[in-house]
């Protein structure tokens, strides 16, 4: 895939702000510790000048063994003179650690030489961004899903015995996607938090390193539309959607139905299921509805091959504002 300057540039910006935003972390821990337990920063401070030494001293030459050895043996003393303190205090044993959000590059993109996975996937979602403008990914998490709206009386299932079911399966979900996780279909009206989940999803599936589209249908049709037409500057948009870790489709079935969307959607439905990558669908139609808009042949692929994940209470939009 090919990038521009200006995506090159805010995936350097991001690495800067991840490895930033981890020392300082670090640094809190550090001031932390250092008033509660100064001897901690004492080791610290004797582990870094060992470690100074052994370099200094692997430049003498042979007599140096010795030296090294007594060095090491110090240093291993050293730590596990820190774990016993950060223990006694009450701190976990990486508690000084700068905990970087990939550590295979302490969040520099690059190893070795070449780039690294996570910067990769940074690029990728930089690109894949375009698609996704107009959602509020960073909003929408499972912490701020509340399953109060959802009324717990009625019949035996209720709505909110339901959507906690329906919660814990999407909180699972992302926090085990993998290339290989299924597909899922979420069925409901209007107003029942699919958006919300799905998003949920979204943002944590992306935080876990993966390349995601969310995009709405109408929006991605309207792109490959202009892109089959030679209205756009662009023509990766097909080949994205095919080749991401995961789709996400909001609003499927809302859009104007023409020979054209049919077959696209169905085409990038089929391709997906054909490499065996994951896609979320969300819906406000009911499986009769979409047979009829999108003829049996997508339909009944879905079904087969989807998870299905049926919503219900009451329009929380609307409880919001009463
Ligand atoms: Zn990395």
């Amino acid at each position: 895939m090919k990038y521009s300057p200006s995506e090159y540039e805010q995936a350097r910006r991001e690495l800067d702000r991840r490895r930033n935003e981890a020392e300082k972390i670090q640094k809190t821990h550090r001031d932390e510790v250092a008033l509660k337990c100064p001897e901690l920063v004492k080791i610290e401070q004797e582990m870094a000048n060992a470690g100074l030494s052994v370099i200094k001293a692997l430049g003498m030459g042979d007599d140096s063994q010795d030296f090294i050895k007594f060095l090491e043996t110090t240093n291993l003393d050293a730590q596990k003179r820190r774990a016993e303190l950060l223990k006694e205090n009450g701190y976990p044993e990486d508690y000084l650690k700068v905990k970087y959000f990939c550590s295979k590059c302490n969040d520099k993109g690059f190893k070795d030489g070449f780039m690294c996975s996570c910067h990769k996937v940074l690029l990728k979602n930089i690109a894949y961004k375009k698609l996704c403008s107009q959602f509020p990914v960073d909003k929408c998490s499972f912490e701020n899903f509340d399953l109060s709206f959802y009324p717990d009386f009625g019949s035996d299932i209720t709505p909110h015995k339901r959507m906690s079911a329906v919660f814990s399966f999407c909180k699972n979900y992302a926090e085990d996607f993998s290339s290989r996780s299924q597909s899922i279909l979420m069925l409901g009206e209007t107003g029942l938090g699919k958006t919300h989940l799905s998003l949920a999803i979204a943002g944590q599936v992306i935080r876990r390193g993966f390349g995601v589209i969310y995009a709405s249908t109408q929006n991605i049709l309207n792109k490959l539309e202009s892109e089959k037409f030679g209205r756009s500057d662009t023509s990766d948009t097909e080949k994205n959607l095919i080749e991401c870790d995961l789709l996400i489709l909001d609003d499927l079935g809302t859009e104007f139905s023409t020979q054209f969307t049919v077959s696209a959607i169905y085409n990038i439905i089929n391709s997906r299921l054909l490499a065996s990558k994951p896609t979320v669908i969300s819906t406000n139609l009911t499986m009769e509805q979409l047979e009829s808009v999108y003829t049996q042949r997508i339909s009944s692929r879905i079904l087969s091959e989807y998870t299905i994940l049926q919503f219900d209470g009451t329009d929380i939009r609307q409880l919001k504002t009463r």
